[in-house]
């Protein structure tokens, strides 16, 4: 048996002709059209439940760069002001910080959770006070974040908040909500064909906050506040009509894809015991792969590991190894704080195969490989 480590599926395309050819009738492509519109309007209802917002953006790394900026605000020339996020993320969320005219400044994270560490966060907003333009905590692998101490960090710290949220579309928080529901800051979520919510490119910013929407919107469309004039940064973010048709597509069936997805990920917590899995925070993770700590106790390097996977036909990751930190580009350009907990847990760290096709017996299958491994 052959177990691929993600199988993109996105809504399938040869299925959208009816949905292109409106498209091509209509004789709009783009610029926030109806398609788009028609997204937004039902990714809020679905997924927040009608509260607040979303701006589609044509991918997460562009939704972040415009957030940042946006919640950054304007500086005097030559200051040095950071962006504080975990150490343990994807390097989207660092460039985003870079282009966005930042410099990251890298936590900790929390040793069960996997989520920035809120000691390690709130020690380098008073080492760095003045300094921290926003903090830009990620929802670990879809992880849950409680949300009331970073709006509670806005208002005593005076920065911004922008969460990186690139894998949480699905994810429901404890009371029930889609992650991120009622947060009037902005969240960020990715909606690339490799994540849960998968389409091609595409990424979507929610806030409960109608006026920051606005504002992000127009940035989005090159900061034109009136016709043809910039009156605020920007920059292009639009999602296509047909990405727009993809996405809206890909909501019909989605709500199934998440509960299956959560069965495969209990079978991957019974069937290794041995492993540490994320605590979860939340009701539900929309996971987009399956990521555990190899057990204390393995003796031999990961390397090792994911070949004796590959030999046995399992496709394996090892996200994020290296982290932040450990990229050469990152260490020139960013303030690295003590990263204990990411030290210990990143080298240890492997991502199992999860797809919306995949079985209950292939995850078994997996955890016998990964045990015998
Ligand atoms: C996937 C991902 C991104 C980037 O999303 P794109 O839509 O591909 O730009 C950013 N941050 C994290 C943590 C991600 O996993």
């Amino acid at each position: 048996m052959r177990i691929p480590f993600l199988r993109p599926n996105p809504a399938r395309l040869s299925k959208l002709l009816p949905g292109l050819e409106a498209i091509e009738a209509s004789g709009i492509f783009t610029n926030y059209g109806p398609v788009n519109s028609r997204f937004e309007a039902e990714a809020t209802a679905s997924f927040f439940g009608g509260h607040g917002g979303c701006l589609t953006v044509n991918n997460a790394t562009i939704g972040l760069m415009l957030a940042l900026r946006e919640a950054a605000g304007e500086a005097p020339r030559g200051t040095t002001r950071y962006a504080l996020m975990p150490s343990f993320t994807f390097a989207a969320t660092a460039h985003a910080a870079i282009w966005a005219g930042l410099t990251p400044l890298l936590c900790d994270i929390d040793p069960d959770r996997w989520t920035p560490c809120a000691r390690s966060e709130e020690a380098l907003l008073e080492r760095y006070a003045g300094q921290v333009a926003v903090v830009m905590p990620y929802a670990t692998f879809g992880n849950g974040l409680d949300l009331d101490r970073y709006a509670g960090l806005a208002r005593r710290h005076g920065v911004g908040i922008v969460v990186d949220a690139a894998a949480s579309l699905g994810s429901i928080d404890d009371s029930g909500q889609g992650f991120g529901t009622g947060f009037a800051h902005a969240i960020v979520y990715s909606m690339h064909a490799t994540k849960t919510f998968a389409t091609a490119e595409g990424g979507l910013i929610y806030s409960a906050d109608a006026e920051r929407l606005a504002r992000l919107r127009t940035m989005g469309n090159f900061g034109f506040g009136e016709p043809r004039t910039a009156t605020m940064p920007g920059l292009n973010s639009k999602l296509s009509e047909a990405g727009a048709l993809l996405a809206l597509a890909k909501l019909e069936s989605f709500g199934q894809i998440v509960t299956h997805r959560a069965a495969l990920a209990d079978a991957y917590r019974r069937g290794l015991p041995g492993c540490k899995f994320q605590q979860v925070a939340g009701r539900q993770i929309a996971y987009q792969f399956m990521p555990v700590g190899m057990p204390a106790g393995h003796p031999g390097p990961r390397e090792a590991l994911l070949a004796s996977l590959a030999a046995a036909g399992v496709a394996a990751g090892h996200y994020f190894s290296p982290h932040l930190a450990e990229q050469p580009y990152f260490q020139r350009v960013s303030e690295i704080a003590e990263l204990p907990v990411t030290e210990k847990l990143a080298p240890r760290i492997l991502s199992l195969p999860l797809a919306d096709s995949m079985t209950i017996p292939e995850v078994e299958m997996v955890c016998a490989t990964v045990r015998a491994a």
